[in-house]
């Protein structure tokens, strides 16, 4: 009876052991699920060259930039912003120094920018702005702001010196009635004026 009851006891330990192993084990697979699940998520709503928004993941934040101005409404403003000339980086010194010059750009552009705005890559050499609660001045200050940090730095590239300057074009929008493609459109027409009276400028959109 008694050897029974001792064998039966040890059985009981093995198993609670084998049964806390696999808990562990189980508990240490989940973590490195979840850390991969939120790196895949991040990478869904990143530019991995810039690490900056990508566009999908701007255009969602957009949407509810303008929900929220439906209830506050309070404006905000958007701003288009393209590096000049930048063909010339990859065409003279090849396609990974306009890739360094990109991720420079980005990181003085983030750091310029305060925390509540959102800044993505929109497309090539083009970056998209909102600036919340923000009026088309303010974004107009901001922009010229950034756009002299940028004018303003030396980019080194394999021991030379390049300087880099952007255009930029800002819209205000002021209720939610029009939907956020025709503002998006509005900023870059005025970048696009930006362009056409020589570069390295701001230019607002005037509704
Ligand atoms: P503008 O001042 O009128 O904007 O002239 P630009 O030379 O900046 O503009 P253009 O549209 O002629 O050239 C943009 C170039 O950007 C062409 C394209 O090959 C390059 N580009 C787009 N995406 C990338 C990228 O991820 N890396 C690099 N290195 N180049 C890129
Ligand atoms: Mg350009
Ligand atoms: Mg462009």
């Amino acid at each position: 009876e008694l050897m029974a009851r001792v064998r039966t006891h040890l059985k009981i330990s093995y198993y609670q052991n084998a049964l806390a192993q696999k808990n562990k084990e189980l508990r240490q697979a989940n973590e490195t699920l979840l850390e991969s699940k939120k790196q895949i998520e991040r990478a869904a709503r990143t530019d991995s060259l810039t690490q900056l928004l990508n566009r999908r993941e701007m255009m969602n934040c957009i949407r509810q930039e303008h929900i929220r101005l439906k209830r506050s409404g309070r404006p905000f403003a958007l701003a288009l912003s393209d590096i000049d000339n930048f063909k010339q980086f990859n065409d003279r010194f090849g396609h990974d120094c306009g890739d360094s010059v990109l991720v420079s750009v980005s990181r003085i552009m983030r750091s310029a920018i305060r925390k509540q705005d959102l800044l993505a890559r929109w497309g090539g050499e083009e970056f998209l702005f909102v600036f919340p609660e923000t009026d088309l001045g303010g974004g107009k200050t901001v922009c010229e702001k950034i756009r002299e940090s940028i004018a303003n730095h030396v980019y080194e590239y394999k021991g030379r010196n390049l300087s880099v300057t952007m255009t930029f074009g800002v819209s205000l929008v002021p209720d939610h009635h029009k939907p956020i493609r025709d503002h998006i459109r509005n900023a870059d027409t005025a970048l696009y004026r930006g362009k056409q009276q020589g570069k390295n400028c701001v230019k607002t959109f005037a509704q």
